[in-house]
């Protein structure tokens, strides 16, 4: 039964080692969604702390210059036909993806607002500061089969910060990514400019350029069973129609999908699509997703609400489906297994998790560049006016 001897071996390896000395497994987090089904864990209704703009040379403002209002054509004419690929390539200007921005502008708004945030003196300390796209991705989690991700996380004066990092085969990927799938990104912000327009009561203007370096960012609270949250988001448009104008509520996220014919296609939507939606949409609390469906030629004909909160709807009865609870629970978990892991508090210390689909979640640990994210200038900022830094690491 054991050919090896790999029992004895074993026993002396505890005689040359005291129990408490022998090597560790490596800490890891399962993903399996059998693992995290159960109740749906508390979630704060998210609440807008501030906002933030970028513009067309992606500088910072403190202020809602980039926020656009929701347009949509009125529903007694003939209906959308919307080209989405006029303008394309002359009058598009993207974004320079080479530029890792990490969490920068957060951090910029962050310490422009950390004398007066709500939740009193200390909460920042007890929160987790991230992206909402960073979380989304850990919502996914168990469902994802295609692509992995890192984030990389530091505590700083209490706050654990989560900033991802873009993996080799997410940057081959962009770095080879085909002309036509180049056009497909384009034509997600042309639908944005054919529905939003720049003032209240104003008609969009499609003439125009698409900037994609142009954001407006709502910063939020919220927390996920015991931990704090503070997020931000970008957001397509408020619309000044809604009943509630206050903000999250009052915004509007704008989605293109490829037009479906069959029951299988749509099934599929609801199985893969409808997911992302849900959790991009359901962290910041933003209520509508807008679809326009365009055909092979690129027109969007027609428009379809679809309400945040009965997004699950689709798929309840789908034993293929997805549910809620096991996104935030996985999310949960996550962020307990962090808080656990990342126990030093250190700006230029960090630990990097890693998963790939079909495994459970990696991590290594790593010292300043070309992992660590906290800018010098933050962190100087920070420490000026920080009473009395710990001595100890952080109890959480
Ligand atoms: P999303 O939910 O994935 O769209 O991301 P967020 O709304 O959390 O955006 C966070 C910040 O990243 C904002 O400043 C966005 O303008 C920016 N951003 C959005 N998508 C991308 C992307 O694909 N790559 C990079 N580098 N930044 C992005």
């Amino acid at each position: 039964m054991d050919p090896r001897g790999t029992k004895r071996g074993a026993e002396k390896t505890e005689v040359a080692e005291p129990r408490n000395k022998l090597p560790r497994p490596a800490p890891s987090l399962p993903t399996d969604p059998a693992l995290y089904s159960g109740p749906f864990p508390f979630y704060r209704r998210p609440s807008e702390l501030g906002c933030f703009s970028l513009d067309a040379q992606r500088q910072y403002h403190g202020d809602a210059r980039a926020l656009r209002y929701y347009s949509p054509p009125p529903t007694n004419g003939p209906g959308p036909n919307f080209d989405l690929r006029d303008g394309y390539p002359d009058r598009y200007q993207p974004r320079d993806e080479e530029v890792q921005e990490r969490l920068d502008h957060l951090l910029c708004w962050l310490l422009e607002h950390r004398g007066r945030l709500e939740g009193g003196p200390g909460w920042l300390a007890e929160a987790i500061v991230t992206w909402r796209g960073h979380l989304t991705k850990l919502l996914t989690t168990p469902y994802e089969r295609q692509e992995g991700w890192q984030l990389a996380a530091s505590r700083f004066q209490g706050t654990l910060y989560l900033s991802e990092v873009e993996t080799p085969k997410a940057r081959a990927q962009r770095l080879a990514r085909p002309p036509l799938l180049q056009e497909l990104m384009y034509m997600g912000y042309k639908f944005e400019q054919y529905m939003c327009a720049d003032k209240p009561g104003s008609s969009p203007d499609p003439s125009g350029e698409v900037n994609t370096n142009v954001a407006f960012c709502s910063v939020l609270r919220s927390r996920l069973g015991s931990h704090p949250l503070l997020f931000s988001g970008e957001v397509d448009c408020t619309d000044p129609q809604t009943p509630s104008t206050q903000p999250p509520t009052c915004y509007v996220e704008l989605k293109t999908s490829k037009e479906m014919h069959s029951p299988g296609q749509w099934r599929s939507f609801y199985r893969h699509k409808l997911l992302k939606w849900w959790a991009q949409s359901f962290l910041p609390g933003v209520p509508n997703v807008v679809a326009g469906f365009r055909n092979p030629e690129g027109f969007v004909s027609s428009l379809k609400t679809f309400p945040t909160m009965k997004m699950f709807d689709y798929v309840r009865n789908d034993r293929d489906g997805w549910n809620p609870s096991v996104c935030m629970n996985f999310c949960a978990a996550f962020l307990s297994f962090a808080q656990s892991t990342v126990v030093q508090d250190d700006p230029r210390l960090v630990h990097l998790f890693s998963w790939e689909p079909g495994g459970p979640v990696t991590v290594s640990v790593h010292r300043d560049a070309p992992y660590a994210f906290l800018p010098i200038w933050y962190v100087e900022a920070m420490t000026q006016d920080f009473p009395s830094p710990p001595k100890t690491p952080s109890p959480k």
